[in-house]
Parts: structure tokens; C-alpha cells; sequence
């Protein structure tokens, strides 16, 4: 019996080393990432400017402590301001803390503002908003909620997509209404980008906070370093983490200072949020993705990917249906069982992620390049054809 909680179910596979887009395991056997850790090393594996940061700051100073200032925090912030809607940030270590912060920002908020009777959130079916007690109450999903007790109470939850259930669950008690842009962990479901823009406008009606997870779309994912840019909205609140630190643990709120003036000192807190091992980790991350022209590869490079995969969804229309999704969070709609796929996939030496909906992610690095696309696209090729063929034939390593 193994020592570890069994919270998954785990492959037997394990990776010792990567190197950009490839993983490898101790056998030296080679492995295509395009799961990048569910959306997280958007950098690739051992990108030497992040690297190189990360070695220089161990050399430095692991950790101190937020009673004392974090040089690395001020920079941080300053930069996902700049390049965002928010005028503040909150560091912490995980996309559910980012989560957390947001929603106890905009409870504050509203508290702050002469009504602290509202502290309700309405979300949307489908939702993934990570695994604390409150979160799963957020994404309300029998499978994470089973055997935990009684739900967190102050989560509304609504169908994706329908303007007049968001409206007619507004009551005296609501506080802020939490979205995914893009649904990950759902299935790559779309909010649709007019969606988002009807929930501005009844934010902005009822006096209600915003707030966009984009922990799995934001920093480039989708092309854009967020992808609220495609909506030509902004939120008033927005969760980070993932690939903000390519692979660095690190989490972050970021918020207007109208709403952020809200929080007061140990209003909330967090021993490691914001330590400057992961400062200098998503400092570095911030390096490459603002980069001149950076986004522009990304989005060039997703819509190569996508056009090869409709033309493979096309040619193997008996296993994959509809493919979807922004930049370079796409999802392959399985005519399969999802998990059936991505084994094939796997047996190809392709890593993927499966999703709710019965789709297949693909999140490859933001710095795969075009024969690495090609790659994919072939494993995935194989892959449709030893599905059809049924035993599976071991893939080239
Ligand atoms: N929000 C979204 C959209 C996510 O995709 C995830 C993780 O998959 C989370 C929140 C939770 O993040 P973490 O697992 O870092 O707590």
C-alpha cells in the first residue's frame, strides 16, 4: 500500500527531467507534453531565463516573511497591474487560495460599503473552482462534495450561459458573481465572450463585484495574457496561478483599489503567499510572455494547431468530434470515453488532459513550435487509428 493519500488515480508513469516541450521518464523514455502539468508549465520544462531566476534567488534568500517587505512583490505586482485592469495584488500559493482571496475581497467589499448582509456569490454549472471547503461549494459538483459535510453556504449556482437565471438569482444577499471565461476543468465550455459583457452590465446594475477565475486562462494561455481581453471586459476581481509561475507554486487576487481599499492589515494573510522564491519564479515568467511578439507566436501557433486538429477531427470524425477552446487551451470533443483517448494518446508518447464533457485537453507549453505541433498532430493520428484497430502497438519513443 503506498504511503500517499489516494486522492488520485494515478498513473504508474513517472518523469524524471524535461527539457521545453519534452518530458522524460528514468528509463529515458520520451514524452510530448501537452498537458504541461494542467496548464501550468507554460514555459515548457527547464526554460533557462526561469531557471537561471530561480537558481540565482535560492543562492539569495529562500524566504522571509510578509511582516517584512518583499522587493519581488512590489515588481510583481507593478507588472500584472500594468498589464491588466487591477490596481493591487495578493499573493498566495494556489489557484483554490486565489479563489478564497477573491471571494473574501468582494464579501469585504460590500461590507466595506455599508452592506454587509451581502455576502452571496453566484456561479455557473460546470464550474471548477479548486478543492477547499468553500471552493467545492462553488463548484458545486456532487463528485467533490460527497462525504465533506454540509456545503459552505453563500454559493448560488446558475446554468452557463443564461442571462435571465444569473438575474433572477440576484437577491438582497449577493455579493459578486464568479466566472471561468473558459471553463477548463469542465470541458473547454465556453462563457462566450457577449456573456461576459451581459454579466458586466448586471454587475455594474446591481452593484455586484466581477470576478473572473482565470487561473487556467490567464497569463497567455489563450493568446492573450488574459482572456478577458477577448471580451473587451474587465472584472474587478481576477484569481491567478498555474502558469504564472511555470511551474513555481504561486497564486494571486488581483484587484481595483476601489474594492482591494477594503482589505486592512491582517484582514487576510498567508506565511508562504508571495515568498520570493515564487516572485522571482513568476517575474521571470512575466519576462518571456510580455516579451515583444510572444503572444503573437502564441496565437499563431494555436491557430496552426487547431486548424491541423479540425483537419484530423475531420479525417477520424468516428472519435473525435468538435474541437474548441482559445489559443492554446483547446479540447477535443471525444466520441469515445475521454480517458479511452487519452490513453490511446498516452501510448503515443502524447500527454494529454482529460476534462469533464468528455473532452480531451491540450495545453502544450506556450513555447512549442511548429514540427513539435506536427508531432502531436501525428501521435494523434496514430492514436485515432489504434482505437479503430483495437490492441495498441507501442509508439515511437
Ligand atoms: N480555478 C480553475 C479555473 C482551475 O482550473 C483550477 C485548477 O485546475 C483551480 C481554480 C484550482 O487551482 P489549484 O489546483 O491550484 O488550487
Amino acid at each position: 500500500m503506498s504511503a500517499i493519500l489516494p486522492t488520485y488515480a494515478r498513473s504508474d508513469l513517472a518523469f524524471e527531467r524535461g527539457e521545453g516541450v519534452f518530458i522524460y521518464t528514468a528509463a529515458g523514455e520520451r514524452y510530448l507534453d501537452f498537458g504541461a502539468g494542467v496548464a501550468v508549465s507554460s514555459l515548457g520544462h527547464g526554460h533557462p531565463h526561469l531557471v537561471a531566476a530561480l537558481r540565482e534567488q535560492a543562492g539569495k534568500l529562500l524566504h522571509t516573511s510578509n511582516i517584512y517587505s518583499i522587493p519581488g512583490q512590489e515588481t510583481l505586482a507593478e507588472r500584472l497591474c500594468a498589464n491588466s485592469f487591477a490596481d493591487m495584488a495578493f499573493f498566495c500559493n494556489s489557484g483554490a487560495e486565489a479563489l478564497e482571496g477573491s471571494v473574501k475581497v468582494a464579501r469585504r467589499y460590500q461590507s466595506y460599503i455599508g452592506k454587509p448582509e451581502r455576502y452571496r456569490v453566484i456561479t455557473f454549472e460546470g464550474a471548477f473552482h479548486g478543492r477547499t471547503l468553500a471552493m467545492i461549494a462553488a463548484g458545486n459538483q456532487e463528485k467533490h462534495l460527497a462525504g465533506f459535510g454540509p456545503k459552505v453556504d453563500g454559493f448560488d449556482q446558475v446554468p452557463l450561459g443564461d442571462v435571465e437565471a444569473v438575474k433572477a438569482a440576484i437577491g438582497p444577499e449577493t455579493a459578486a458573481i464568479l466566472i471561468e471565461p473558459i471553463q477548463g476543468e469542465g470541458g473547454v465550455r465556453h462563457a462566450t465572450w457577449p456573456f461576459l459583457r451581459e454579466l458586466r452590465a448586471i454587475a455594474d446594475e446591481n452593484e455586484l463585484v466581477l470576478i473572473f477565475d482565470e487561473v487556467q486562462t490567464g497569463m497567455g494561455r489563450t493568446g492573450k495574457l488574459f482572456a478577458y481581453e477577448w471580451a473587451g471586459v474587465e472584472p474587478d476581481i481576477m484569481a491567478l496561478a498555474k502558469g504564472l509561475g511555470g511551474g513555481f507554486p504561486i497564486g494571486a487576487v488581483l484587484t481595483t483599489a476601489e474594492i482591494g481599499v477594503a482589505m486592512t492589515a491582517g484582514s487576510h494573510g498567508t506565511t508562504f503567499g508571495g515568498n520570493p522564491m515564487a516572485m522571482a519564479a513568476a517575474n521571470a515568467v512575466l519576462d518571456i510572455v510580455l516579451a515583444n511578439g510572444f503572444l503573437d507566436e502564441v496565437k499563431r501557433k494555436a491557430l496552426l494547431l487547431k486548424q491541423r486538429l479540425a483537419e484530423i477531427a475531420d479525417t477520424n470524425h468516428d472519435i473525435i468530434g468538435e474541437v474548441r477552446g482559445e489559443g492554446l487551451l483547446i479540447g477535443l470533443q471525444s466520441k469515445v470515453p475521454n480517458t479511452q483517448l487519452a490513453d490511446a494518446l498516452q501510448h503515443q508518447r502524447l500527454l494529454t488532459i482529460a476534462a469533464g464533457d468528455n473532452v480531451v485537453r491540450l495545453l502544450p507549453p506556450l513555447i512549442v513550435s511548429e514540427a513539435e505541433i506536427n508531432e502531436a498532430c501525428e501521435k494523434i493520428n496514430s492514436a485515432c487509428a489504434s482505437l479503430r484497430v483495437g490492441p495498441q502497438t507501442e509508439g515511437q519513443a
